[in-house]
């Protein structure tokens, strides 16, 4: 895809408004963006441009195709074209100047987007200015709502930027898990030794049952990240749990192993070391879902890494882990695992920063035993019983430490 850039045209503009009305003053010294740089993946996009100095900026949003307009005042755009090449959220980038007092900054989406973030911040030197644009997806009935409710008169940006809504209406003292059903769509995940068996239904199935038994709780809400058989990536759904506060994420899976006769439930956390060569094998196989759906590879760069390596995650790792061990504690006896059944491993759809998060290996497909109890219902509601039971006490221990 290309960054256009309007260097004839926005010369020949700045010269016409020139000889016109010979403002001179507003054009003899734009501003100017010498670096940009843009990074993130399907669900979260950050753009970066550097700048000369602070600039005033308004955002607004137009559908059909899904944009996001970045109006600025004059502004000279001195960054290769390659810096701001569409990646993650967006398909296409243009920018350039409007008139001789006015740029904009045009970002062509590939759905439904907002920005979560849009701030002027000094740069480390403090000789410059950054404009930070964070993007998240958003249901599509938001964004219709985003465009409709916006201004084009008013300079007031703040009320189109801001958090998405969560979907799931929830009181605050409900706690909220996120249910989901690893795979989708495309992506069918691990075949079982049949030939028959789909990871993606298993998962989907188990998930369904699993969320009923959740609702059932007082004061426990469960929602499901996909309720159907669809493609999500691994940041959609982490962004799902994020943008609707959930309290858990617990991401079910039914993978394969090269070694058949190993059989038995897996509780991972994440870690930037895998715990053991197999949990980093189940890792590299579970993080390969997105390539296996044709989506771009995520090389994240420094800035989206950070967002992520905060502080907040040090907590969330802690209350990850202490979930881990009241699943294990609750299949203990009832439920077969495998050696050593809490791992850990670099899994990308446990990087939520700020949502708990745990990914549980049901049993492997490749095993025929395990085959047969993965696709039995009796044992299904068994370990769902199990499994929620374990959020029960989970929630019960984080009540009394007022977390
Ligand atoms: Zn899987």
């Amino acid at each position: 895809m290309r960054a256009l850039r309007f260097a004839a045209a926005a010369l020949a503009l700045v010269v016409m408004g020139m000889a016109a009305f010979a403002p001179a003053a507003a054009t003899a010294d734009p501003l100017l963006a010498y670096g940009a740089r843009i990074a993130g993946d399907d669900a979260r996009t950050r753009i970066v441009i550097d700048m000369d100095r602070e600039p005033a900026f308004t955002i607004h949003y137009l559908d059909n195709p899904v944009r996001i307009v970045v109006d600025l005042p004059a502004t000279a755009f001195g960054f290769p074209a390659g810096d701001l090449k569409p990646t993650g959220l967006f398909k296409d980038i243009r920018y350039g100047t409007m008139d001789a007092d006015s740029a904009r900054i045009v970002l062509t989406a590939k759905k439904p987007v907002k920005l979560v973030v849009a701030k002027v911040q000094a740069d480390e030197s403090g000789k410059g200015q950054r404009l930070v644009l964070d993007a998240e997806m958003l249901p599509a009935g938001q964004f219709a709502d985003l465009v409709k409710k916006q201004s084009w008169t008013s300079e007031d940006t703040a009320k189109d930027v801001g958090p998405v809504e969560p979907t799931q209406k929830a009181d605050p003292n409900t706690f909220l898990v996120a249910v989901d059903a690893g795979h989708g769509g495309i992506d069918a995940g691990a075949t079982g030794t049949d030939g028959v068996t789909q990871e993606k239904d298993i998962t989907l199935a188990f998930a369904k049952i699993f969320a009923d038994k959740l609702n059932a709780q007082p004061g426990i809400k469960a929602f499901l990240t996909r309720d159907k058989d669809q493609y999500l990536s691994l940041s959609e759904r982490v962004t799902i749990a994020r943008q609707n506060h959930a309290s858990l994420f617990i991401s079910l899976h039914a993978d394969t192993l090269k070694q058949k006769d190993i059989r038995g439930a897996t509780v991972y956390t994440i870690s930037d070391k895998a715990s053991d060569r197999l949990a980093g094998e189940v890792a590299d196989r579970e993080n390969n879902s997105d390539q296996v759906a044709g989506a771009e590879a995520q090389a994240q760069p420094a800035a989206v890494t950070d967002i992520l390596m905060d502080l907040t995650r040090r907590e969330t790792q802690a209350f990850s882990i202490s979930l881990a061990q009241d699943v294990l504690s609750s299949f203990n006896g009832q439920i077969s695992m495998i050696n050593n059944p809490h791992r850990h491993a670099g899994f990308q759809v446990l990087t939520a920063p700020d949502v708990p998060s745990i990914l549980l290996e049901l049993g492997f497909l490749s095993n025929k035993d395990d085959e047969k109890l993965l696709l039995n219902e009796d044992w299904r509601q068994k370990v769902a019983d199990r499994l929620t039971e374990a959020v029960k006490q989970y929630r019960v221990s984080i009540v009394a430490n007022g977390g």
